[in-house]
């Protein structure tokens, strides 16, 4: 198939802002079939050195294909800007809907774990750790269904690369705030960080400073409001554990009683660009 440009394309409203470019709702002219397109600025790709990171990030997304991954179908560049033709998730961002409603219920909650350690056995499976699983990073399908997005920091192989680490830490498993070697099992005690924020309303480690924040976290200092459901505090308990090899496998989180009691999971049909 020939090389796609802009123009094969019809621009409609802006989706987000992001730190490098924008994200648009498009079509292409051809097909009528609708993508989301981020556009980056080469200028600002190389004025911070992350060409690199965005090529790994497509190379790594374009090739995983999954019903709860944001599919990266194409890309294409011109003189100034770098074009990403990606799956447009119709309910955005999982962090505005926490914002809006504080916290999600147990069924919604129990479905994105499902959902989730599905989609990381897939990138498991393909050597891809993402590890950087947070609201953020997690898209809406149409039917409320989670979209892993950001393959930004996500990596092959375990690596010791200590990258500047900016924002939130709440995320951060201890064994990379330690800078020890990590493996896949990183992205277990992100999900265990997420599982709780969702139903909390805060992810567990939250502090007013950074260093109180790294001590929480490498004390692994979990505390439940009591509402929270015991089956859950159950997952939460066995993914949250300072020893990556004694966190609850992927399989296992498929399997575990509240999850099996809660979740919805629907899948969604599969959807091909054609091009
Ligand atoms: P990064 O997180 O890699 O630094 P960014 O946050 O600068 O990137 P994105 O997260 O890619 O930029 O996109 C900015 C916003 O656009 C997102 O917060 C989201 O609201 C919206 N958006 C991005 N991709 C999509 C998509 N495929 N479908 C719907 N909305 C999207
Ligand atoms: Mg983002």
């Amino acid at each position: 198939s020939r090389c796609l440009t802009i123009d094969d394309f019809e621009i409609g409203r802006p989706l987000g802002k992001g730190k490098f470019g924008n994200v648009y709702l498009a079509r292409l002219k051809e097909s009528h079939f609708i993508v989301a397109l981020k556009v980056l600025f080469k200028s600002q790709l190389e004025k911070e050195g992350l060409e690199h990171q965005l090529r790994r990030e497509i190379e790594i997304q374009s090739h995983l294909q999954h019903p709860n991954i944001l599919r990266l179908y194409n890309y294409f560049h011109d003189a100034h800007r770098v074009y990403l033709i990606l799956e447009y998730a119709p309910r955005g961002e999982l962090y505005k809907e926490l914002q809006k409603s504080h916290t999600l219920d147990e069924q919604r909650t129990a479905t994105i774990m499902e959902e989730l350690a599905d989609a990381l056995t897939y990138c498991h499976e393909n050597k891809v750790i993402h590890r950087d699983i947070k609201p953020e990073n997690l898209l809406l399908g149409f039917r409320g269904e989670v979209k892993i997005a950001d393959f930004g920091w996500s990596v092959h192989t375990p690596s010791l690369r200590r990258k500047t680490m900016c924002g939130t830490l709440d995320y951060l498993p201890p064994e990379m705030i330690e800078g020890r070697t990590y493996n896949e099992k990183v992205d277990l005690w992100c999900i265990g960080v997420l599982c709780y924020e969702l139903l909390v309303g805060n992810p567990p480690f939250e502090s007013t400073s950074y260093s109180e924040t790294y001590r929480r976290i490498l004390k692994v200092d979990l505390r439940f409001p009591p509402s929270i459901p015991l089956g859950a505090q159950d997952l939460i308990g066995k993914l949250l554990r300072y020893q990556p090899s004694e966190r609850l496998p992927l399989a296992h989180i498929l399997q575990h009683s509240w999850v099996r009691a809660h979740s919805r999971r629907v899948l969604p049909p599969s959807t091909q660009m054609a091009s």
